[in-house]
């Protein structure tokens, strides 16, 4: 595409824009210029599932000419329908999120008091409760939060951050995996976060890597691209951003993830649906597709962020 129309592009994204919700910039181009804009509401008519990952909507991400932060623009963004999302295959896959929840809590001090917002059904709180801790969940869905509490036996409010109106200072860990990008305001959870958090406190969270290796290879294809992520940091914008809000950033790191092979060859459909089928086919033959493999793709990254 030539450079003028990318900067025609530019202008008119920085008049309807937010500022970056990173460094304050209003200067945006198109993160893939060549690919189509979203169509907003075409692709939203299924319920939202926790394990979906086959709805890429990349057209519409931009980035912060300023400092690189990428973001799906509000104008692009479905009404939310996972309040009321139900997820049941997400429920066959407590082993391994119970596993990968004990590598994120590994990185940060156990005991005392312990939130997660956006909990599904409590795997990592279970992994929590497990080391000691006092656990409470938030969680937006009904499905998932009643599932936390009927059949687990957790403390899980079902609504907004907000919404469970958490005592200032009272929490010594708040996890927020798999969350952040899924945010409208990351800014405004993040300074809640702060404000529950106990001086001293830690922040662990977990989200996609944007300024990953694998993401840039892949480009349009990477599996993080999805039109239910809006906001998609890298090392250095989550570190910044993080700073901003007063954090002290301690682990900043890759963090692998176990899962059966079947669920990475699923993945692999994304990619080539002739390299799933073989290599699928190949695994089921020989009885290894149900086996837990871990990955450590050097995309999913995992940060620990003190309060200062
Ligand atoms: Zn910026």
């Amino acid at each position: 595409m030539p450079a003028t129309n990318a900067q025609t592009m530019s202008s008119t994204a920085s008049d309807t824009r937010d500022p970056c919700v990173v460094c304050g910039g209003t200067d945006f181009v198109r993160r893939f210029p060549s690919s189509p804009e979203p169509i907003v509401g075409e692709k939203h008519d299924e319920p939202y599932r926790i394990t979906h990952s086959e709805r890429q909507l990349v057209g519409g991400i931009e980035r912060c000419t300023d400092c690189g932060m990428e973001f799906l623009p509000l104008s692009y963004q479905p009404d939310a329908s996972y309040s009321d999302a139900a997820d049941p295959y997400y429920l066959e896959q407590a082993d391994e999120r119970i596993i990968n929840s004990h590598r994120l809590l590994d990185l940060a001090p156990s005991g005392g008091r312990l939130l997660e917002i956006g909990c599904a059904v409590g795997f990592l709180l279970r992994a929590a409760r497990d080391r000691g801790f006092e656990t409470v969940g938030v969680e937006m869905s009904e499905w998932a939060s009643g599932i936390a509490r009927d059949q687990f036996d957790l403390d899980v409010r079902c609504g907004t951050l907000e919404q469970a109106a958490l005592e200032a200072d009272s929490f010594d860990v708040v996890v927020l995996a798999d969350v952040i990008e899924h945010l409208t305001d990351p800014a405004s959870t993040v300074r809640e976060i702060r404000r529950v958090l106990k001086p001293g406190g830690r922040l662990v969270l977990l989200t996609p890597d944007a300024g990953s290796l694998l993401a840039k290879l892949l480009g349009t294809r990477w599996w993080g691209l999805l039109d239910d992520h809006y906001f998609y940091f890298s090392r250095s914008t989550l570190r910044r951003f993080l700073e901003n809000e007063g954090f002290e950033v301690e682990v900043l790191k890759a963090l692998g993830r176990e899962f059966p092979l079947s669920h990475w060859l699923f993945k692999l459909t994304q990619y080539s649906e002739f390299a799933h089928r073989l290599i699928a086919g190949g695994a089921e033959a020989v009885g290894l597709a149900e086996r837990r493999v871990s990955v450590n793709l050097g995309d999913m990254m995992a940060c620990v962020a003190r309060k200062n």
